[in-house]
């Protein structure tokens, strides 16, 4: 597949700090591609050198075959959406998704007709007349992302544009854009701190860490398969447990002895962390004989709606070890605090990281 952008080993310093840690990375035509990380990661920076709006200390930017490393924002192909909605307060909606237009010197008539497509595919038709300060936060989104398309660019750059929204408009506008995205097929990098966002939107996800890249994958694989455990602790609800190796495809967690299918290969000694989701944990009655379990209390019980997660402690083990439970098993169980349950992890479903690797 001919790629339609390529970073290669971008490095950015601010003074004496590195931003950036050389970056490497290949975005496919057509696709979501989201940048996700805690704050301070470097994926605005990383954003912004795309957008030509800082200049990389080293490293090559590829555009659609042509390196674009050196070029100036205005002679790039990209149209861009920022966190807040920076909108021309003083110029009308149709004015403002016109913008663009107007700098490329596109005549009246045709304009209009592209102002009212775009506002129709944005599914505010009849908004034109209006001016910013008339629309709601999660409409003048919806007008900036209008303008940004509007000269009908090769590249889409969306930073962090739904954290400033409240959190229905927000849920709702993330289902706009996608389907928008791909309707369009336009190819687009979003930067989010907010993993439900980069899990729900992203063809997938480069997951930014301390200016590296830590794992690019499908939603799927950044979930189910964490490369890291900053991947894993960061990317949803997460059991990241110390343990010790008790042998062949064994592990120790607290004073229990558990299976594991997928060991990994041997550090420096100081021990493991192992990974599983709270989903994948199976509670059962303390009575019965149940693979792979040990015992534990159950310290707190969290009503979530379709599940419910419990919080539990283990013999000798400080940290507590999260499972979801289904509707049906909590009615089953008739869990509460102090309960004393067996809690079995799936060897299968266990991912074992070294502390330190050797
Ligand atoms: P956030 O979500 O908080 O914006 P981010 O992952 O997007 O986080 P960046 O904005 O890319 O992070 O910043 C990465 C690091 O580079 C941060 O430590 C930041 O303080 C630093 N940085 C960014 N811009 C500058 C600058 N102009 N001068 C000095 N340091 C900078």
């Amino acid at each position: 597949m001919t790629e339609f952008l390529e970073l290669r080993d971008i490095r950015k310093e601010f003074g004496s700090f590195t931003a950036l840690k050389g970056v490497s990375l290949a975005v496919h035509p057509g696709e979501l591609v989201c940048f996700l990380g805690p704050s301070g990661c470097g994926k605005t920076t990383l954003l912004r050198i795309i957008a030509g709006l800082e200049v990389q200390t080293s490293g090559t930017v590829i555009q659609a075959g042509k390196d674009i490393s050196r070029l100036p924002p205005m002679k790039r192909d990209y149209g861009i959406v920022f966190q807040s909605y920076a909108l021309f307060p003083n110029l009308s909606i149709a004015e403002n998704v016109a913008y663009g237009l107007v700098n490329r010197g596109m005549a009246r008539a045709q304009r209009d007709a592209r102002v009212n497509e775009l506002l129709a595919l944005v599914g505010l038709p009849d908004s034109g007349a209006k001016f910013p300060a008339q629309l709601s936060g999660g409409q003048q989104q919806r007008i900036a992302i209008a303008r940004a398309i509007a000269t009908s660019p090769g590249l889409l750059l969306l930073d962090e544009p739904l954290s400033a929204l409240d959190a229905r408009v927000r849920v709702r506008l993330r289902g706009e854009i996608r389907s928008l995205q791909q309707r369009l097929g336009i190819t687009t990098i979003l930067v989010t701190h907010d993993q439900e966002e980069a899990l729900s939107m992203a063809d997938r996800i480069v997951v930014m860490n301390q200016g590296v890249i830590d794992q690019i994958g499908s939603p799927t694989e950044v979930y189910r398969n964490p490369q890291t455990p900053f991947v894993a602790d960061f990317v949803g609800k997460t059991n990241l447990l110390p343990a010790t190796r008790a042998g062949d495809k064994r592990v120790m967690i607290g004073a229990q002895r558990f299976e594991i299918e997928n060991d990994a290969p041997a550090g420096n000694g100081s021990g493991l962390r192992v990974f599983f989701r709270p989903e994948d944990v199976i509670v059962r009655g303390v009575g019965g004989a149940t693979p792979n379990s040990a015992a534990a209390v159950v310290e707190k019980v969290e009503f979530l709606g379709s599940y419910s997660r419990l919080t539990f402690r283990m013999n000798g083990i400080d940290q507590p070890l999260f499972a979801d439970l289904s509707v049906n098993d909590m009615e089953e169980f008739h869990v509460k605090p102090g309960d004393t349950m067996r809690v079995a992890i799936p060897a299968d479903r266990v991912r074992v990281f070294e502390a330190q690797p050797a």
